[in-house]
């Protein structure tokens, strides 16, 4: 849990955003102000309002929009409240509107601890002319409080990773608890084909009885099917409610309740649950300004559940495979490094990895299908896991392929004993579709005795090994010892290759279009290296990438890759190409920890003559979090600079969407890997979904990678991502063809 740090200054600009995109939901003109009276966001409505745009009037000092006779005044009573709980009512001021004229309008100030990491003080502001026409007073000031409510109800959601959530939620509802005559809210979400209750709030004095149980099916009553309809539902009375509600009736007066107000959560046209607001009380009355209050808190409501969804499930899948429910590779690389930490702190024994990879597995997917696959790799990796033994952890890399780590290993040969014990499982025939099946693994065992080898280096030799094994005939277990010096060998003298290449311009840039799903047109590319080698052909990037990133090549590639992408978007500009065009740049976690990197881009920009905005740099979530203090000075500085900023393989990292949330990005590109998927997989549908959602959210645009198909092409217009890029659409090409694509003849 990340706790609030005071005065942290960087924390509270990018809770700012945050709070930022759940507050766009209120249509209240809002402002947030700083000790210095300066303004660091303003909400929507100051548009409506007042005629300014909100982004531009950011930095501004507040006091530069008043009426100078009453700076005074304001500075004197702002005073009286600062550091304050609570929301002290503004008198009316003049307040400078975007065509000169002085407006009329009132303030509320809220300041304390319901806004910190927010700013100093949030200010309300209201048309004065409204106050003066307000007939009932009562009635104004519930509306009032209720905006505020709305503000502390988001700042509820700051900081609120997956475990906090449920008490997040609670404590959003409390805040709205205040509202005149409510005496029971709840918070549904949908789970399947039922709401389940998320959150409850009942006044002290109330009976808690429910009117609705736990979990409901979502069509079971008409005011459940209403809201599934995304209608609101406003019960006045529920004594005359009519006969199709009878069942609504029953259960409402068997709790007491004589009015009720519910608000669907309402996510891509869907009903994903609901707010309910019941009353007790007899002659109590819903109004408009609870249904404004209760249409906001659900907006709100809705976004934090999104955003919580994506961290959930990227948790989930950062550290689980679906499948076998044993841990993945991100959770293997975890109890390896654990692992070699002990060995290091003196921990008897070495240890070893074994990568485990069944023999002919394909032809069972492709024989039966990959649900018998599916069936028969769960049934395998069940068997094993009944052998494993203490200080053996077994992970699944993917496909048909495990990890096991044994701890405590006092040689090679006992690693491969060690190793032996678990493919033995394997030895009775599995039952396949009611027939016999035999199935044997190759197998890679890296063993060492010492702490200080690099974990990626224990897997490559494994992985290695396993090649051997396979390369033997299969059903066997093979050590790294020899394969490991050849494979070193042939890295080393490609890498001498690799440098000549870079050096005597032998590489060459490639160009993927990235296009809007929705009018079809080519909206920009992604610049990607490529190795036209003597022998081997064109290589492409994943090909020879990860060498150069195992070596220092990776900067002066990166280097160049950028500085002859510029040049090549400066080309299509001289030709005509209009200005809307982005170019994507990827760089690595090497070239964002070089001191330079923003002279550098500066430079590549300035000689190549296109502005930075028309340059987006892509980096994937593992280079951000490699050193993420040192990564928000350089983004930020980056953005100084206009170029544009991306995640890349988004959702393939140890997410943190908490951590994301707090560098200055633009875009975010869903990986590929959950592209895969659709239209079917109900998982992937739902990440790239609430991906979807979280950047709209914080406002970053969204291209999924990877669409090689028209029925992945229609799912994500449908689950709402209208800028792709793949196969599909267009292929990395070299500038030239993509100039004849773009009509530059
Ligand atoms: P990436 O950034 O995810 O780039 C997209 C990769 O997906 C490219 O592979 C592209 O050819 C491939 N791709 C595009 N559409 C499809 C599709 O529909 N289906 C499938 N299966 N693949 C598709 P490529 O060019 O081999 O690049 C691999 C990775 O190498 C890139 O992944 C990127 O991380 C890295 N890379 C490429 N160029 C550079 C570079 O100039 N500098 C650095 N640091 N990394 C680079
Ligand atoms: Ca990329
Ligand atoms: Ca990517």
């Amino acid at each position: 849990m990340q706790q609030a740090e005071p005065g942290g200054g960087d924390r509270s600009g990018t809770d700012r955003a945050l709070l930022a995109a759940l507050l766009h939901h209120i249509d209240e003109a809002v402002v947030v102000v700083d000790g210095q009276a300066a303004i660091t966001w303003a909400s929507p409505g100051v548009r409506t309002l007042l005629g300014h745009d909100p982004d531009a009037i950011v930095g501004e000092s507040i006091l530069a929009l008043l009426h100078p006779d009453e700076v005074e005044g304001v500075l004197d009573s702002v005073a009286r409240w600062a550091g304050r709980p609570g929301a002290p009512r503004g008198e009316v001021h003049r307040v400078r509107a975007a065509d000169g004229a002085w407006v009329p309008l009132r303030y509320d100030a809220l300041s304390g601890p319901a806004i910190e990491g927010l700013g100093d003080l949030v200010l309300t502001l209201r048309p004065a002319s409204a106050v003066a026409a307000a007939v009932d007073g009562a009635d104004l000031r519930a509306r009032d409080e209720a905006g505020e409510r709305l503000v502390r109800l988001a700042s509820a959601f700051l900081d609120a990773g997956p475990r906090a959530f449920d008490g997040a939620m609670q404590r959003a509802l409390v805040e709205l608890s205040g509202l005149e005559w409510v005496t029971r809210l709840s918070v549904w979400r949908r789970v399947g084909d039922r709401h389940q209750r998320r959150a409850e709030w009942v006044a002290a004095s109330n009976q808690p009885t429910a009117a609705l149980p736990h979990r409901v099916p979502v069509h079971s009553t008409t005011l459940l099917r209403r809201l599934e309809a995304l209608q609101e539902v406003h019960v006045r009375s529920v004594a005359h409610l009519p006969d199709d509600w009878a069942a609504d009736r029953t259960a409402l007066l068997a709790a007491g309740v004589r009015s009720a107000l519910a608000v669907p959560l309402a996510a891509a046209g869907r009903c994903e649950g609901f707010l309910l607001a019941e009353v007790t009380l007899d002659d109590a009355a819903f109004d408009a300004a609870h249904l404004t209050a209760l249409r906001s808190a659900a907006a709100i409501i809705t976004a934090a559940f999104a955003r919580n969804d994506v961290e959930v499930e990227l948790r989930r899948r950062a550290l689980q495979d679906p499948l076998t429910g044993l841990g993945n590779r991100f959770a293997f690389d975890e109890a390896l490094a654990a692992a070699l930490l002990h060995l290091g702190r003196g921990a008897g024994g070495g240890l070893a990895v074994a990568l485990v990879d069944l023999d002919r597995f394909k032809v069972v997917n492709d024989a039966l299908g990959h649900r018998a696959g599916d069936r028969l790799l769960a049934e395998v990796i069940a068997r094993m896991a009944a052998r494993t033994e203490e200080g053996t952890t077994m992970a699944r890399l993917g496909g048909d392929e495990l990890l096991v780590l044994h701890e405590g290993v006092a040689d090679v040969d006992d690693a491969v004993a060690r190793t032996q014990a678990l493919v033995d499982a394997l030895g009775a025939p599995f039952d396949v579709g009611g027939r016999p099946w035999a199935l044997t693994a190759s197998v890679g065992v890296a063993h060492t005795a010492a702490a200080d080898v690099a974990p990626d280096e224990l897997l490559r030799r494994a992985d290695v090994a396993m090649y051997r094994a396979k390369a033997a005939g299969g059903a066997r277990i093979a050590t790294d010892d020899e394969a490991a010096r050849t494979a070193v060998a042939g890295r080393v003298r490609r890498e001498g290759e690799l440098r000549s290449a870079l050096d005597e311009g032998g590489l060459v840039v490639h160009h993927q279009g990235e296009w809007d799903l929705h009018t079809g047109q080519l909206v920009g590319a992604e610049a990607l290296v490529r190795w036209p080698h003597p022998d081997l052909g064109l290589l492409t990037a994943a090909e020879f990438v990860p060498l150069a990133e195992e070596s220092d090549l990776i900067v002066p590639l990166g280097t160049w890759v950028l500085g002859r992408a510029c040049q090549e978007l400066a080309g299509w500009r001289r030709s005509g190409l209009d200005g809307g065009f982005e170019l994507r740049v990827n760089l690595s976690a090497r070239q964002l920890r070089q001191d330079d990197l923003v002279d550098q881009v500066a430079d590549a920009l300035a000689v190549a003559e296109v502005p930075a905005d028309a340059v987006c740099l892509e980096l994937t979530e593992s280079a951000l979090l490699v050193d993420p203090e040192g990564a928000v000075v350089t983004l930020q500085r980056l953005r100084d600079l206009g170029v544009g900023l991306a995640v890349d393989d988004f959702g393939t990292g140890y997410s943190s969407m908490l951590y994301l949330k707090r560098l200055p990005l633009t875009a975010l590109k869903v990986d590929r890997a959950f592209v895969a998927g659709l239209p079917d997989d109900p998982g992937d549908q739902a990440i790239v979904g609430a991906c979807v959602q979280l950047a709209d959210a914080l406002g970053l645009q969204v291209t999924a990678e990877g669409v090689e198909t028209e029925a992945q092409r229609q799912a994500l217009l449908d689950l709402g991502c209208h800028r792709a890029q793949g196969f599909l659409l267009s292929r990395p090409e070299p500038a030239a063809d993509l100039a004849v694509r773009l009509g530059l003849g």
